[in-house]
């Protein structure tokens, strides 16, 4: 991370960056990722959308609702993750981010990475994907797909997801979704790991 970096980070929180002008004129305000700094999944998604924008908080939409009804489904809560996003601010008219937005909004992503030093990453949706994974990816074919990348060095392992959104286009999507995160919570639960991961019983 450079230096600018650093002064507009407040712990995991980015609170005066201005590198994007086109995301700095659209944004309401700066969405920071949510959920335990110590948990075991860090989802990541593409940016904020309009709810997310007004509300600052990530996954807060009809995406959102998704995602928590299909955490609970897989035996979690969204309080026992962490969520956030490839870029922090809304783009205009909810176009994808630029690959220079990806990359001035890099640092603060592979920071949070590394503090929350998760047991697993899930990228939601095509775009995370391709950034984390520094590929193309074909996200319907690979969903559930399991890979390790390097994150300033240090391995990391992803899940591959649709969108949470991509359930509401298309139903069939709902059981690649559930079968990701199911693959996800599996990968956090198995590695005997002590940190506060809960999985509901019996839910
Ligand atoms: N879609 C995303 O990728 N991120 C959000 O925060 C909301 C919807």
């Amino acid at each position: 991370m450079d230096e600018d970096m650093d002064e507009e980070l407040d712990g995991l929180e980015v609170t005066a960056c201005k590198r994007c002008p086109e995301l700095v004129d659209s944004r309401s305000q700066i969405v920071n990722g949510t959920g335990p700094e110590d948990a075991d999944i860090l989802f990541v998604g593409e940016g904020p959308g309009a709810n997310e924008d007004e509300q600052g908080e990530p996954f807060v939409g009809r995406s959102g609702s998704v995602l928590d009804d299909t955490l609970l489904v897989v035996g979690l809560e969204r309080e026992d993750v962490r969520i956030t996003n490839c870029v922090r601010c809304r783009p205009p008219e909810n176009r994808d981010p630029t690959t220079t937005e990806l990359e001035n909004c890099r640092g603060y992503l592979e920071a949070e990475i590394e503090r929350l030093d998760p047991d697993v990453l899930v990228t939601l949706g095509k775009v995370p994907s391709e950034h984390l994974l520094d590929r193309s990816v074909g996200i319907t074919s690979e969903a559930g797909s399991v890979e390790e990348i390097r994150v300033n060095g240090s391995p990391r392992r992803v899940v591959l997801s649709v969108h949470p959104a991509a359930t509401l286009y298309d139903r069939s999507q709902e059981e690649t979704f559930r079968d990701a995160l199911e693959t996800a919570a599996d990968l956090a639960g198995a590695d005997g790991s002590t940190s506060s991961q809960r999985r509901l019983d019996g839910f």
